[in-house]
């Protein structure tokens, strides 16, 4: 069995790592990294976009309804922990492993807003299945090939995709987690360039049943990392654990060793070396189905919350009538709409040419897992115990059944996976400081010399002196966004904030400089900030849209909209407010103290033994005593 030897990363090397991973030129437009500088491009996004719906797209989400409602018991799923060979079956003869892939690989060629609205389906019904297809079709052998495969790459591996071959993608190792700079899976070269594979990685969804996984190695002569596709019945390949989770309990996910696995030349995908590139530019756009799963969630989070609400009655009202239950609800439903509001946005942006929509997409992710948590646990609050209870045993009490318990077990994941809520916040920090980083670099680098600052003060008196005054003054504000009616005032809030937010950012790089990039707690609130501005002005646009065009729902949408609209304000003036008035150096240190065992007497009278020997020793202790 291959074991995965230590590679030790410092900081720096994991940072330099990452900063060579990272896209550094824009292939097009993004209106979150010009909001970062505080410029409001409401312009780039009004009318809010929606491409027509193809009438494929539309005949194949009838048959996966309808499969989905009669064909898939998600309570034996979730409970025997498997699909079923029925599911996988009835997925393939549905064409789901080809959703997205081109028609002339002989996939169903989804566009990226009708993959998501897909995604949102089945999110609403099954979480297991949702993992099961997006970890194939975002991020497995489908996205990096689109992306990067050569031609010959797409007729071999697409069409098998197409017909059902399931696939994963495989980043992860016991020593890797978010830090790629400890990668240990090792291409060797051999005389003839092909390279051989050996190591472990671990966590790799639908590994356990999957035909072909795209693999990150890491050439041990070069020391850089290639993405190469591997055939899982190759020898030297073979499945460890299966490794099983608080939810998604049928995932495929396992601990796969490479022993000298023999891996072609031609089966690198992209350049040799650019494998980081390759899988962080896949999760780029993989990652708009998560959320796109988290609507699908949410929309179940106010049916039910709605049904139950509404009918059970206690201290002489419906629960829904009273406040505390009524505020969670309204919360819910408007969070709901913005989600939707900025997600499907995000996928169109996608399709559009000219746009690069990595934060975008980031945002989606962060933004709607996150909400999508707390909309679950309020849900789960508004049903009180039958929240709790498992959907069988409300079947065997014959009531109407939920699956809250289930969902929410299903899409805790959702804040760990794809880029930890951490990681997404550094990553768009990192974004956000980008444009002061290339003025002004030599105030935040560490190693930066006197001579470095003193050399780029001119760059920088000349970029902030233009700069800087424009974020404090927004002259035409007042009269902007007329077109919005009452819905203006929410725009004109946005784009002060976001010029509010620009130059605090502009303050924290002056006040911190190189420290900045250790202060998590005032970055994070900084790009908190910036996602909450960002599907604010959605939100708006695509209810002037609904308005404009007479929708039915119009009005309802406008009453969605403002609610959210007030929510998003009251969170971003607090985020403002805690940015120079916190506690975070206070916490930093009592949780280094914590770490460091200062306050391990807190632990002292609870401790558990970890070995059998030692529960003996504390079992024979106890004795004695
Ligand atoms: C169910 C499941 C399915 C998965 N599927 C796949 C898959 O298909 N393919 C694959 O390659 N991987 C997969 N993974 C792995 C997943 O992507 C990782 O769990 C994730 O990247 C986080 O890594 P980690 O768990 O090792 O956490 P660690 O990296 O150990 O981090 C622990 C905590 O520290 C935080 N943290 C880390 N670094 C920093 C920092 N610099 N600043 C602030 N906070 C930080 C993290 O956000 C996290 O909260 C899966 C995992 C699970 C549980």
């Amino acid at each position: 069995m291959a074991i995965n030897p230590t590679v030790n990363a410092t900081e720096d090397e994991s940072r330099a790592l990452a900063e060579a991973s990272r896209e550094t030129t824009w292939r097009g437009r993004s209106f979150v990294r010009e909001l970062f500088l505080g410029t409001l491009r409401v312009d780039w996004i009004d009318p809010y976009p929606e491409t027509p719906e193809s009438e494929d797209f539309k005949r194949f989400y009838v048959a996966m309804e309808s499969f989905l409602q009669h064909e898939v018991d998600s309570i034996k799923i979730d409970r025997e922990g498997e699909y079923g060979q029925d599911v996988i079956d009835g997925l393939r003869r549905l064409g789901a492993f080809g959703m997205k892939i081109d028609k002339k690989y002989g996939g169903l060629g989804l566009n990226q807003a009708e993959y998501c609205k897909m995604v949102e389906l089945i999110g609403s019904y099954d979480g297991s299945i949702v993992a099961l297809l997006s970890a194939h079709t975002s991020i497995g052998i489908p996205q990096p090939l689109k992306l990067f495969g050569t031609e010959e790459q797409k007729q071999k591996y697409l069409t098998r995709c197409a017909a059902g071959a399931i696939s994963a993608f495989a980043l992860t190792e016991p020593d890797v987690g978010s830090d790629p700079a400890r990668l240990a899976t090792n291409l060797e070269r051999t005389e003839d360039g092909d390279f051989i594979m050996s190591g472990e990685k671990l966590w790799i969804t639908n590994g356990t049943a999957a035909e072909l996984m795209v693999v990150m190695a890491r050439h041990n002569d070069t020391k850089r990392i290639s993405a190469v596709i591997v055939e899982m019945d190759w020898e030297g390949v073979s499945i460890g654990n299966r490794c099983r989770f608080m939810g998604l309990k049928a995932l495929e996910n396992g601990v796969i060793h490479f022993d000298k696995v023999k891996i072609p030349k031609e089966n690198l995908v992209g350049t040799e070396g650019s494998g980081l590139k390759v899988a962080l530019i896949t999760l780029n756009t993989g990652r708009l189905s998560l959320p796109a799963a988290c609507i699908g969630s949410n929309r179940r989070c106010v049916e039910w919350s709605r049904e139950f609400a509404s009918k059970r009655v206690q201290w002489g009202a419906p629960v829904g009538h009273h406040e505390a239950v009524a505020h969670k609800i309204a919360d819910m439903a408007a969070t709901t709409y913005a989600m939707e509001s900025w997600c499907h946005l995000a996928n169109e942006l996608a399709m559009r040419k000219g746009y690069d929509i990595r934060l975008e997409a980031a945002t989606a992710k962060e933004w709607g897992s996150t909400r999508n948590w707390d909309n679950i646990d309020d849900l789960m609050q508004v049903r009180g115990g039958r929240g709790y209870e498992t959907e069988q045993s409300q079947m065997d009490r014959g009531e109407i059944a939920r699956p809250v318990e289930r969902v929410m077990r299903d899409s805790r994941i959702n804040r760990i996976f794809e880029g930890s809520s951490e990681i997404m916040h550094l990553f768009m920090a990192r974004e956000m400081v980008d444009q002061h980083l290339k003025i002004a670099g030599a105030l935040l680098e560490k190693k930066a010399t006197v001579g470095d600052k003193i050399k780029a003060l001119p760059g920088i008196i000349a970029f902030y002196g233009r700069w800087y005054p424009k974020t404090w003054f927004g002259l035409f504000t007042p009269f902007r966004y007329g077109q919005f009616g009452a819905m203006a005032k929410h725009l004109r809030y946005a784009e002060r904030a976001s010029r509010r937010l620009a130059r605090n950012v502009f303050h924290g790089m002056v006040w911190y400089q190189a420290k900045l990039e250790k202060k998590q707690a005032f970055l994070f609130r900084t790009v908190d900030i910036a996602m909450e501005i960002a599907v604010l002005v959605a939100t708006i646009v695509r209810t002037q849209k609904l308005k404009k065009a007479g929708a039915p729902n119009a009005e309802q949408a406008i009453a969605l909209a403002d609610l959210h609209a007030k929510n998003a304000r009251r969170y971003i003036d607090d985020r403002f407010r805690a940015l120079w008035s916190n506690d975070d150096d206070a916490k930093y240190k009592v949780g280094r103290q914590v770490l460091d065992g200062d306050h391990a007497w807190l632990e002292d009278q609870t401790r558990v033994p970890e070995t059998t020997e030692a529960k003996t020793d504390a079992a024979d202790q106890l004795v004695a005593k």
